[in-house]
């Protein structure tokens, strides 16, 4: 057996796979297969490609885990991050310190979110960016004399992190066996998921159900006892949920009537996924209290996240309005870290100048319109999202409410096929979630489509054989 060390790192496919099932611990690892199962190795990005270690070539159909938003190998962002290693690598953020990129960087944040949102705090990730609005919702209502508002609604199957309080907030049941999540203070409504609503109802309907099902939560609880309610604008992990027109309009509504910040959760959409910097304004005309950012906002470059927070609610306790002794102890050691700043300057410099949230409005009606040609197949349910943000869901049992473990199966079967084909997508229960980078053009869009449709017969070949269908 080949141990690897740092002078001879390992080489072969199978010597880093062996090593990695030995020492490492993967998120979502399944403790099960974990130290027996091979890893699939990506060594190389180009573009929206990636190359495993053996140099095959794939389609990466999620942007690495929906962060590398400019495409893998950009040398502008890999030029501009050496160069703030060599300058300055490192200095403390803490009290009045900072660094000339974090200022920046914060002002250019405070200039494409919307309205008052203009203060902005850093993190290393989007966990940290929800773990930090929380905490700074929490601080707000105790510095203005409103304690008892500590009550957060989410939702379930939503995404929003994996720290103890952001996987608390998380929705998704399947994530929720052997730990323990702090439930006290936390409560999870229906999601917004049109393809699972009741057959027979309308879209208007159903979004009327959703904020009737909030305002009866709102009154159970108590106004006076909540402090927020958390949404991705479109639930990404959790299945690509895609709200109805007006949902998030309405539950914006519902918390100005009952004094109730809303934090949007913009981790995936932040960054041109859907066609803009931020979505709130542009395609949910709603101004949210907090968003919380991340991915996108380096392309995955740099690890980093932030939240931006309003004026209104910083003004509220800060200057001559702040409460004695009010030190906002939250943050970390590597927030507005210079290096880490460098690369998301740089990229959404990037952006601007390439027009790439214009090439995403033009080419993200496209991508869903295609998909859209995968409904023929008898194991797909549904294909939907919006821009580059979208996802195929298999239903080969005909359940209409909720998917069963032959869906799931499915669902795995056509994930194998395009792994073989060269198209990484995510698989998640009856899903293939696909996200790529956003200067994925027309012609990368027609491959990745036609390879779906390719894996998709021969799934159905495989599960007609089994017996599935
Ligand atoms: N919020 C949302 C909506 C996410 O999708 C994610 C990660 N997928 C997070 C928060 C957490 O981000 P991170 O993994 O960077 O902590």
């Amino acid at each position: 057996q080949v141990k690897a060390t740092a002078a001879h790192p390992a080489v072969t496919t199978e010597q880093i796979s062996e090593t990695d099932k030995r020492h490492t611990i993967h998120p979502w690892a399944d403790l099960a297969t974990a130290p027996t199962t091979g890893d699939l190795v990506i060594s190389k990005g180009e573009g929206y490609h990636v190359y495993d270690s053996d140099g095959k070539r794939y389609i990466d159909g999620i942007a690495g885990m929906w962060c590398v938003n400019i495409g893998y190998g950009n040398v502008e962002i890999a030029e501009a991050i050496a160069k703030q290693a060599q300058k300055l690598a490192y200095y403390t953020p803490f009290g009045a310190m900072t660094n000339p990129l974090s200022a920046e960087l914060a002002r250019v944040l405070a200039e494409l979110t919307p309205g008052d949102l203009n203060r902005v705090q850093f993190t290393t990730s989007g966990s940290g960016a929800v773990d930090s609005a929380i905490r700074f919702v929490h601080f707000y209502f105790n510095a203005i004399g409103k304690p008892e508002k500590k009550h957060i609604i989410s939702r379930l199957e939503s995404y929003h992190g994996s720290s103890y309080l952001t996987a608390s907030l998380s929705g998704k049941q399947v994530d929720r066996t052997y730990f323990h999540y702090m439930d006290d203070i936390i409560h999870h409504i229906s999601c917004p998921n049109p393809y699972r609503r009741e057959p027979g109802l309308s879209l208007e309907a159903y979004c009327q159900q959703l904020l009737g099902e909030f305002e009866d939560k709102i009154n159970e609880i108590g106004a006076d006892n909540i402090a927020c309610f958390i949404a991705e604008p479109i639930m990404g992990s959790g299945g690509v949920l895609v709200p109805p027109t007006g949902y998030h309009k309405g539950m914006k509504a519902l918390c100005e009537k009952y004094d109730i910040l809303y934090i949007l959760d913009e981790v995936v959409t932040g960054f041109g996924r859907l066609g803009h910097f931020f979505s709130a304004e542009p395609v949910w005309e709603i101004i949210p209290d907090l968003i919380t950012c991340a991915k996108g906002i380096t392309s995955g470059y740099q690890p980093m996240g932030a939240v931006i927070i309003s004026d209104r609610l910083f003004d509220r306790i800060s200057g001559d309005n702040a409460p004695e002794a009010a030190y906002f102890t939250n943050g970390y050691t590597y927030s507005g870290h210079p290096i880490t700043c460098a690369a998301a300057l740089k990229n959404i410099e990037i952006i601007q100048r390439d027009n790439i949230c214009e090439h995403v409005r033009e080419v993200g009606p496209y991508f869903i319109e295609r998909l859209k040609t995968l409904e023929k197949y008898d194991i797909v349910g549904e294909t939907r999202g919006n821009h580059l943000m979208a996802c195929v869901e298999c239903n080969i049992s005909g359940n209409p409410v909720a998917a069963e473990d032959k869906d799931i199966t499915a669902a795995r079967t056509v994930d194998k096929f395009c792994d073989e084909a060269g198209l990484i997508v995510r698989p998640y229960e009856a899903l293939l979630i696909l996200s790529p980078p956003l200067v994925i053009d027309k012609e990368g869009i027609d491959q990745l489509v036609s390879i779906l449709a390719q894996s998709i017969e021969q799934a159905t070949e495989e599960l007609k054989a089994k017996g599935l269908i």
